[in-house]
C-alpha cells in the first residue's frame, strides 16, 4: 500500500458497497431479496432515446468528438435550460461529462488545493466530501436535521466560511434525504459567496425528480447573483434512466469550462460517442417519458412514506425530490443487541433479506436510506417484510435474568 500515492489513502470506499456483497451472496444462495439500494432508476431508457443510440451505430458515428461534447448536444442543454429555468447559457459554459459524476470530478480538480476548505451539507452522497478528500482540500459539514425537515439553512452554511474557504457545494434534491434547498436559501448563500469570493457548486443530478408544486429554479437565483463563480452539475442518469450510458454535463463560466476542457482532453477525453446521440434525443426530444416516471415515483413515495410510518418507531421526512426515503430508526436501536443503523441494516438482510443502506455510509447515523426505484410490488412485499422484523425486535436485556 505504500507503494501507492498518498492521495489514495485520504478517501474511503463506498458504505454501501458492505451491503451490496452480502445482498448478493444471499441471492447466489438462491433467497428472494428485496433490494432497496439500488441507486438508480427501474425504468428502461425510453425507446427514442435507445433508437437515437443504435442509429447512431448504423449511421457509424463511432468515432471521437471533440473532448467537449457534440456542439448539437451543448446547444440542447442550452435550450433546455433557457426553457426550463428561462436562464440564457452559451454552449461554451458547457461540457458534457460521464455522467455527474465526472462534471463534480472536473470541478473539485479544477478549482480545489490543498489547504482549501470546501464546504457542504450532511446527511450527503459520499462522493461530495470524498472528491474534496481527494484534491487534499477539507470537507467542511453543516449537517441538517430531520426535525427540521433536512433543512440546509443558509445561516449554517454561511457561518461556516472562512478565508480558508474555496468552495460551497450543495446538493438539490438531495440524495438521500430527498430534499429541496428552497430559493430563498440559495439567494442568501450565493449573496454571502459573492461577497467572499467563493465558488458555488451545485449537484443538480435529480432536478427533474422535483415532486411537488415547489419553485426550484436553482439555475436562475444563482445567475442573477453569482453567475462568475457558479458551477452547476447535471445528468441525464436518472431523469432520463439513462445510468450506464454515462451522460452528465457541467455548466461553468467559459473560462473554467475551458478549464475542464483541459482536464477531460487529457484524461477519458469525449463521452461515448453514442451515448451524445442518445442524450440528444433525451434533451432535445418529447419529455413525457420523464412525467411519467416521476408520476410513478410520486405513487410509490406516497406508499412507501405511509406504509413505514405507520409504524410508531420510524419517523420520516416526506421527500421532495429524487427517489430515496431516509426513515429515522433510532427510536428502533438498542433492541436485540443492535445498537446502530448499520448493524439495524445488517440483521434486517439477515433476517428478512431485505437490503437497506445504513445511514452511516451518509454521515448519517441513525436512519437508514431506501430507494424506491423499484416496484411497488417489491416496495409492499419489502415494507411488510421491515415491518416484521421491527416487530420481533425484543428489549435488549429482556430476559437476561434467565
Ligand atoms: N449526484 C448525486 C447526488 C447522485 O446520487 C449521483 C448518483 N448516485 C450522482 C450525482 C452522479 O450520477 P451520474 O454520474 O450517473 O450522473
Amino acid at each position: 500500500m505504500s507503494a501507492f500515492a498518498k492521495r489514495l489513502a485520504r478517501v474511503s470506499v463506498s458504505a454501501t458497497l458492505k451491503v451490496a456483497a452480502e445482498a448478493e451472496r444471499l441471492r447466489r444462495a438462491g433467497f428472494d431479496v428485496v433490494d432497496f439500494s439500488a441507486g438508480e432508476p427501474d425504468f428502461p431508457t425510453p425507446t427514442h432515446v435507445k433508437h437515437a443510440g443504435k442509429a447512431a451505430i448504423d449511421a457509424n458515428f463511432t468515432r471521437y468528438t471533440v473532448a467537449a461534447g457534440i456542439p448539437e448536444l451543448r446547444e440542447a442543454i442550452c435550450a433546455r435550460y433557457r426553457q426550463d429555468y428561462g436562464v440564457d447559457i452559451a454552449p461554451t459554459e458547457v461540457l458534457i461529462t460521464a455522467g455527474g459524476k465526472q462534471a463534480l470530478f472536473n470541478a473539485a480538480l479544477a478549482l480545489f488545493d490543498p489547504g482549501d476548505e470546501v464546504i457542504t451539507h450532511a446527511p450527503c452522497w459520499p462522493t461530495i466530501p470524498e472528491q474534496i478528500k481527494l484534491m487534499g482540500a477539507t470537507p467542511v459539514i453543516v449537517h441538517t436535521r430531520s426535525d427540521d425537515g433536512f433543512a440546509v439553512r443558509a445561516e449554517a452554511i454561511n457561518a461556516a466560511i472562512t478565508p480558508a474557504t474555496k468552495a460551497i457545494v450543495l446538493n438539490s434534491p438531495s440524495n438521500p434525504t430527498g430534499a429541496l434547498i428552497d430559493e430563498a436559501t440559495v439567494a442568501a448563500i450565493a449573496d454571502a459567496a459573492a461577497a467572499r469570493g467563493v465558488w458555488i457548486i451545485v449537484d443538480l443530478c435529480y432536478e427533474q425528480l422535483v415532486y411537488d408544486p415547489i419553485p426550484h429554479n436553482l439555475p436562475k437565483v444563482l445567475f442573477e447573483r453569482h453567475r462568475d463563480r457558479t458551477v452547476l452539475a447535471g445528468s441525464a442518469s436518472k431523469g432520463y434512466a439513462m445510468t450506464g450510458w454515462r451522460c452528465g454535463w457541467s455548466v461553468a463560466p467559459k473560462e473554467l469550462t475551458a478549464a475542464f476542457n483541459v482536464i477531460q482532453g487529457q484524461s477519458t477525453s469525449n463521452i461515448t460517442s453514442i451515448t451524445q446521440k442518445a442524450a440528444l434525443a433525451a434533451i432535445k426530444g418529447p419529455q413525457d417519458a420523464v412525467f411519467e416516471m416521476l408520476d410513478e415515483y410520486r405513487r410509490r413515495r406516497d406508499n412507501i412514506h405511509a406504509w413505514l410510518t405507520a409504524h410508531p418507531g420510524i419517523s420520516c421526512v416526506k421527500p421532495q425530490g429524487a427517489f430515496y426515503l431516509f426513515p429515522d430508526v433510532s427510536a428502533l436501536l438498542s433492541q436485540d443487541g443492535i445498537r446502530t443503523s448499520a448493524e439495524f441494516a445488517q440483521a434486517l438482510i439477515e433476517r428478512e433479506q431485505v437490503v437497506v443502506v445504513p445511514g452511516e455510509g451518509f454521515d448519517a447515523p441513525g436512519y437508514l436510506r431506501l430507494s424506491y426505484a423499484t416496484s411497488m410490488e417489491r416496495l409492499r412485499e419489502g415494507a411488510t417484510r421491515m415491518l416484521r422484523f421491527v416487530e420481533s425486535l425484543q428489549p435488549s436485556g429482556a430476559g437476561a435474568s434467565h
